[in-house]
């Protein structure tokens, strides 16, 4: 990597402000899912046994730039103190005269947690001035929200140039060196799974992995309608974008043209739209008929794409392939996360990327066979199609 790390910092007794990625869910007063939190837990650590006094900053939920209770990060300063085994301290906002207070209070090895960062419409704004407040509460910038990363904000980017060093933290570092290598560097057979919702959140990607010579491309979820319509299949009341037909023409010719293979589901789980609770059923795709709605592929389906993965030594999956959240239509995508862990077995690099699919892992047992689960959504979708990420680009380079 190009870019400072905080391996590069002397972190002994300065005050640490450390960007991470704390937005987890909360259910009653309590942090309900604490992957991201567990993920920044080395970052956290290593600045901790080298003296930092250290300042964590994250944003949670939507809160649109004023104070609502139900986005506070206090629960989740509970939930670290838990996972350190050590205080962690929580001021009620993060900029101010008495966060300044209770940073001056940090002895080394301490770690403060700060208010949501969004309760401040600064923030998202990428407003000069909350930056330099920011800024202003500590020494040294650690970046370690990959998750973050693609959005200019005042935590992510204004601040940078505040501090006497920015670099990333030990989540950020091995994020870009996984999906960088995959990018760059891929063993072949690459084979690259995509789906959920909708074709043109993923357009860039798809079009970045062709240029970048992916072995195959395979495609479920609502997304395949879109190019099953444009081939001028019957789809139903499945959901499709109308207006990026032409698109999935163009995707799919560039994808011949450049010796692609793009391979879209053969069968697909389907209720009729005016009986959907005792409808559900398997059938193959040319045989869908007005009525029916599309919500998962079927078990044909698996077993292709499966067989698809079989010799792949790079294999990346961003996108449930079906409704996955509601009960009878996640066969389709727990049957490619456990296809995608065998392939992992075989040796393969497997990356999985996007809320649901990460999900999808845990919920089918195979989250430790996977080789990285990324922390980022859109982020890691935005890096994979070759953009430059701004959280990234913000950090000092390496000298
Ligand atoms: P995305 O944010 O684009 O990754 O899409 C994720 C969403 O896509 C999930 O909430 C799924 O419920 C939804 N999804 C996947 N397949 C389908 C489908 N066949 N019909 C409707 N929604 C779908």
């Amino acid at each position: 990597m190009d870019k400072l790390s905080i391996k590069d910092l002397d972190l002994k007794g300065q005050r640490v402000f450390v960007r991470v990625d704390f937005n987890v869910p909360i259910k009653d007063g309590r942090v309900d899912d604490d992957t991201r939190i567990r993920a920044a837990v080395p970052t956290i650590e290593y600045a901790r046994e080298r003296g930092a006094r250290v300042i964590l900053a994250s944003h949670l939920g939507r809160p649109k730039g004023a104070r609502v209770d139900k986005y506070s990060l206090r629960p989740v300063a509970d939930h670290l103190s838990n996972l350190l085994g050590q205080p962690v301290a929580f001021a009620e906002d993060c900029v101010g005269e008495a966060v300044k207070s209770k940073v001056d209070a940090l002895v080394d090895g301490d770690v403060l947690l700060l208010e949501n960062l969004r309760f401040h419409p600064e923030e998202e704004k990428n407003d000069e001035a909350f930056a330099k407040e920011l800024a202003g509460l500590c020494d040294l910038y650690v970046n370690d929200a990959f998750g973050a990363a693609h959005r200019a904000h005042a935590s992510t980017a204004g601040i940078t140039k505040h501090v006497r060093q920015a670099g990333a933290g030990l989540l950020m570092e091995k994020e870009l060196d996984y999906l960088g290598r995959v990018i760059n560097n891929p063993e072949h057979p690459f084979v690259a799974i995509l789906g959920g919702a909708k074709v043109s959140d993923k357009i860039a990607v798809i079009n970045a992995l062709i240029a970048r010579r992916v072995d195959k491309i395979l495609i479920g979820g609502a997304m395949a309608y879109t190019f099953f319509k444009a081939e001028g299949f019957t789809v139903g009341k499945s959901l499709v974008e109308v207006d990026k037909l032409e698109t999935a023409r163009e995707i799919k010719k560039s994808a011949e043209a450049a010796g692609v293979e793009l391979l879209l589901p053969t069968d697909h789980q389907v209720v009729d739209s005016y009986d959907p609770l005792n409808s559900r059923k398997t059938i193959p795709i040319e045989f869908t008929n007005a009525g029916l709605v599309g919500l998962d592929i079927g078990a044909e389906t698996v077993a292709h794409f499966s067989q698809a993965l079989q010799d792949a030594r790079t294999v990346i999956w961003n996108g449930p392939m079906g409704v996955f959240e509601e009960k009878g239509f996640e066969e389709g995508t727990v049957g490619i996360a456990h296809a995608v862990a065998e392939a992992a077995d075989r040796g393969a690099t497997v990356i999985v990327g996007g809320g649901d699919s990460v999900a999808a892992v845990t919920q089918a047992g195979v989250a430790d066979r996977i080789t990285h689960i990324s922390t980022g959504g859109g982020a890691t979708l935005e890096f994979l199609a070759g953009d430059e990420l701004p959280g990234v680009a913000a950090l000092n380079d390496k000298k």
